[in-house]
């Protein structure tokens, strides 16, 4: 299994700024050094160039990101003060989710260790999120005629509203999304399926949605690719989650989605989304067990799809050449 990450692509933030931007390296050291995790291989993806970018977004929206032409309004709604480094991280993070599909499509599952920015529309972004990179990954594989359906898989406690938006009305591709009823977004989009759960929902309501989404979106759809966002912010001990899910029931979700997915030929590529717990070591450890068991589902016996990446076959020799 391919696992792309990110997290060299930093961007300046302010003191006391509550994005966990050291999340992603402490990811990346964690999933190098960790046994479980021994065949599976950490590259940097490329960045989404702007025409992959345009297959979603705005040519608006594009070139006011990239020029640093965005007005006070829309960088207060992104969260993040715009930079250059700002729009290369952008395009890596949606470049991880593109890349790690490819590579599902050919060996069953990828990963992006960073990635799941499912607040960005066509035009506009917020919420961390300025480009979506599920949407961008979904859009460049059917292009390229790789896929025809996908399904997002959204278990990350907040709603994936600029996915929902975007896909609106596309038979194709099939948007599922489980949150907090009242957390952010507070003005929700209408997905495929959207499960809202109240604050303080607990394991047997988070399960119940978990396995409800993957019913809906997967066994019954029959996607080509299933893009999942794999959100560590319904842990009970995050600080924006509030839906006081248990390590155990996060566990089971990811037991769940790759039985669902890998272990039935369906290739699925694993986005991280949010997490918030305070220290971020939890988040991290949580992020860790979903990338675990997507790698372990691959070498189970009955999975035929290799589990390892060995790199292309090498060219044929030509006749007569030594
Ligand atoms: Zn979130």
């Amino acid at each position: 299994m391919v696992i792309f990450h990110t997290d060299e692509f930093v961007l300046p933030l302010p003191e006391g700024h509550r994005f966990p931007m050291e999340k992603y390296r402490l990811l990346r050291e964690a999933v190098a050094r960790d046994p479980e995790l021994g065949g599976a291989r950490l590259l940097r993806p490329a960045g989404a160039t702007d025409v992959e970018l345009l297959r979603v977004h705005t040519h608006d929206w594009v070139s006011r990101v990239v020029g640093g032409a965005l007005s006070p309004a829309e960088v207060r709604r992104i969260g993040f003060p715009w930079s250059e480094e700002l729009v290369e991280r952008s395009r890596r993070s949606v470049g991880g989710t593109l890349d790690g599909a490819r590579s599902a499509l050919t060996h069953g599952a990828g990963a992006n260790l960073a990635g799941g920015t499912h607040h960005a529309m066509e035009g506009q972004g917020e919420g961390f999120c300025v480009f979506n990179d599920a949407a961008v990954a979904i859009r460049a594989l059917q292009w390229e005629g790789l896929i025809r359906t996908a399904a997002v898989v959204d278990t990350d406690v907040h709603q994936g509203n600029g996915t929902a938006r975007i896909f609106q009305g596309d038979p194709s591709v099939f948007t599922a999304s489980l949150h907090g009823a009242s957390n952010f977004p507070f003005r929700k989009e209408a997905g495929d399926l959207d499960l809202p759960l109240p604050d303080g929902a607990g394991d047997a309501a988070f399960q119940e949605a978990v396995d409800h989404l993957l019913a809906r979106a997967v066994e019954e759809f029959q996607p080509d690719l299933v893009v999942y966002l794999a959100g560590a912010d319904a842990w009970s001990g995050d600080r924006l989650g509030r839906l006081d899910v248990s390590r155990t029931a996060l566990a089971r979700r990811d037991r769940r989605v790759v039985e669902a997915t890998i272990k039935r030929g369906i290739p699925l590529v694993l986005a991280m989304a949010g997490g918030y717990g305070d220290p971020v070591t939890t988040t991290v450890g949580i992020h860790l067990q979903s990338i675990r068991t997507a790698f372990q589902a691959l070498r189970s016996p009955g999975v035929s799809i290799p589990a390892d990446w060995a790199g292309p076959p090498p060219p044929p020799r030509a006749p007569g050449l030594p």
